[in-house]
Formats: structure tokens, C-alpha cells, sequence
């Protein structure tokens, strides 16, 4: 690896994980920080809230472990994928986690304040280095595009992330912190306007999720995003360093993108404070997270195609697991 300078002032633009992450990994090279983030924080976010085991030792390595453990995160043991009336369930090897966006882009934030960054509302006079600014928003046919939504609930909670597949939709059913469970879904505008985009009457459309919302009570709003477009920005012309989803996005089907969020982020901050080639920076990316990226590209087509309900079911469970973690 060549690297050119130690940068002692590291700018970064956009405070969610991966920009947070940037910033502790910069701070610990010994740089001081400044985070440019337009919007207040905290704040409840369209998200499956679910973690991967894998975000362990990323945390640990930023300090920011205790912390998480201290904002409570639910344990998560098991898979259960509903197709139809048929059921898919396999064990985690390791338990994952399920904590709100709203609990998890304060705390990281908050540690990296602690640790030193400055936090403002907008950029000054000097270019940031590091990008994570999250999804680029890129136009779409309408009709064809797809929107996320997401309500905690309150009620009897389990240690299952259960995904519910139908009509080319997805809902993941994950508990959270504080004995509330977080329910995500992703779907195609053409399905939710059928609905007029209620929410609720989309949810009850599904029997198998119909039957697992019954004994639970809506605790907030319903949330909703999008439109979302995926794309990979593995080679970047610029000075900057783009992490998480600025660097890519790729359906969330995976759980995977906090943790590619953390390890990029993390990257980066490390990467900016050594002036290592932006270049090389991205190989790295790519060769860390390249795999879950390509499995989540195979899956949405077998959503669009409609052969996922018919595909999934034979596909030993911990072997997709496996498929859709990062190196
Ligand atoms: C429906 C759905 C479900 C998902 N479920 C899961 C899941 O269960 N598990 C999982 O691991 N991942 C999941 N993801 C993916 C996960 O949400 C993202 O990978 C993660 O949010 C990426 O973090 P980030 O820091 O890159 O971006 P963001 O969280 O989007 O943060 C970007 C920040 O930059 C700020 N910003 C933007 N532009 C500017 C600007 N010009 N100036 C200053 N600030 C700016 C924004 O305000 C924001 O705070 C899901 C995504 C969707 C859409």
C-alpha cells in the first residue's frame, strides 16, 4: 500500500453510521474531526434494525461495543423466512442483534463527539474527504420503483427475524430494544398504491403476517422511504472517500449494510488520516464486501422475476447466511 501524508484535519459530510465510524477510526489515527450533518439528530429511520454478529468486533475496534451492549439491543437466534403458507427456519451461528436507528446513529454519534469531533450543520470553506451522505437519489421510471416503510410495535416479542415474501414484496419482523419489535418492509409503487399506501391494510394482506402482527400493537407512525435505487460506486475519480451507502447500496434483503456501513466508514477514517490512495481504498471495499453485494443483486432479480418464493425454500438456511455476510 503507498500512502502519500498524514492529514491531520478530516472532514467528513454526513453523520449516520458510516460517517460516525469515519470519524472515530480518524480520531484514533491521532486526527481531529469535523462531521457536517444537515439534518437534527436522532431520528427514526426506514431500516430492518437488524445487525449482524459480525458488528462486534467492527464496534470493538472503534470503542464503541459498551455502548451498544448499553442501549440494550435485542438478541436475535434464529432465521424464519415465510413463502405462502411455507416456512423456512434455521439457527444463527452466532446471536445478531436488533437496536433502532434511533437508538444506533445517536450512540455512535454521541461516542464519536466524545471522542473528540466537532459536529455542524454545514460545510465551511473546506472540501470534506469523506463521503457518506448515504443513498444517491437517482431519478426512476415511476410505477417501477420500489419504497421502504417500517413501524415499531408493542407486544410479545421473540429472538426470530422473520421475513415474510409475497407479491414481490418483503417484510422483516425483528425485536428491538426496550420489548418493542421493529416491522420493515420494501415493495414495488405499483403494489402500494393498490393500497393507496396504507400501511397497515399492505400488511394484513400477507396471512402468515397478518397472524404475527395479531397479538402486537402499532407504537408509532408508519415511516417511509425511497424511492430506492441500488448502485456500487467502486471507482471514484475524485479526492474523496465514499463510505456506506454513498459507496454502495444494495437491497437490504442481506442485513448487511450497517455492518458494510461501520467497516467502510472505519476504512475511510483510516484510510483519509494515512492518505492512502483513494484508489487502493476502493479495492479494499470491494474486496470486503463484494460477496454479500453480488448474492443481494442475485436475490432482488429473483424477487422481479417472481422465482424467489420458489428458489429460497431449497437453499440450505445457514448457507444463505453465510453468503451474505462481508470477509
Ligand atoms: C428498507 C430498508 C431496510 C434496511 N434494513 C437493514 C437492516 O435490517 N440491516 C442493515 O444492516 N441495513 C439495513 N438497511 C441498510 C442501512 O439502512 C444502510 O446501509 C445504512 O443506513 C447506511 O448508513 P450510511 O451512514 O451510509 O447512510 P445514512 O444512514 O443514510 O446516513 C447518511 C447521513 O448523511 C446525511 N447527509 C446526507 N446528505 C448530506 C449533505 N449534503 N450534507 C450533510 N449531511 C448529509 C443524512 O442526513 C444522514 O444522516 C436497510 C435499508 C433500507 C432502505
Amino acid at each position: 500500500m503507498h500512502c502519500s501524508k498524514v492529514t491531520e484535519r478530516i472532514h467528513i459530510l454526513g453523520g449516520g453510521p458510516a460517517g460516525s465510524a469515519a470519524a472515530l477510526a480518524a480520531l484514533r489515527q491521532g486526527a481531529r474531526v469535523r462531521i457536517i450533518e444537515k439534518s437534527r439528530l436522532p431520528r427514526h429511520k426506514v431500516c430492518g434494525e437488524f445487525f449482524s454478529p459480525e458488528i462486534e468486533p467492527e464496534l470493538e475496534q472503534l470503542g464503541g461495543w459498551d455502548a451498544f451492549l448499553a442501549a440494550g439491543p435485542a438478541r436475535v437466534r434464529r432465521t424464519v423466512l415465510h413463502f405462502g403458507a411455507r416456512t423456512k427456519s434455521s439457527r444463527l451461528p452466532e446471536p445478531a442483534f436488533g437496536l433502532s436507528r434511533y437508538a444506533f446513529d445517536r450512540m455512535l454519534l454521541d461516542q464519536a463527539r466524545a471522542a473528540g469531533a466537532d459536529l455542524v450543520t454545514e460545510a465551511g470553506e473546506e472540501q470534506p474527504l469523506i463521503v457518506a451522505t448515504g443513498r444517491h437519489a437517482i431519478p426512476t421510471q415511476r410505477g417501477q420503483r420500489l419504497f421502504g416503510f417500517k413501524a415499531h410495535f408493542e407486544g410479545p416479542t421473540d429472538d426470530a427475524v422473520e421475513l415474510f415474501f409475497f407479491e414481490r414484496c418483503y417484510v422483516g419482523v425483528t425485536a428491538i430494544e426496550a420489548g418493542r419489535t421493529n416491522v420493515c418492509g420494501l415493495a414495488p409503487e405499483s403494489f402500494l398504491s393498490r393500497f393507496g399506501f396504507e400501511y397497515d391494510d399492505i400488511v394484513m394482506h400477507c396471512p402468515a403476517l397478518s397472524d404475527r402482527l395479531k397479538p402486537l400493537r402499532r407504537a408509532t407512525q408508519w415511516f417511509s422511504t425511497g424511492p430506492l435505487q441500488y448502485g456500487q460506486s467502486f471507482v471514484n475519480a475524485g479526492p474523496e472517500y465514499p463510505a456506506g451507502d454513498a459507496l454502495s447500496f444494495v437491497d437490504p434483503f442481506t442485513g448487511s449494510g450497517l455492518l458494510a456501513a461501520v467497516r467502510s466508514g472505519a476504512m475511510a477514517g483510516r484510510a483519509a488520516v494515512i492518505g492512502q490512495p483513494v484508489a487502493d481504498y476502493l479495492r479494499e471495499c470491494r474486496a470486503s464486501l463484494r460477496q454479500p453485494f453480488q448474492v443481494a443483486g442475485v436475490l432482488r432479480r429473483a424477487l422481479e422475476g417472481g422465482w424467489a418464493e420458489k428458489l429460497a425454500p431449497l437453499a440450505p438456511g445457514r448457507l444463505l447466511f453465510a453468503l451474505t455476510r462481508p470477509r
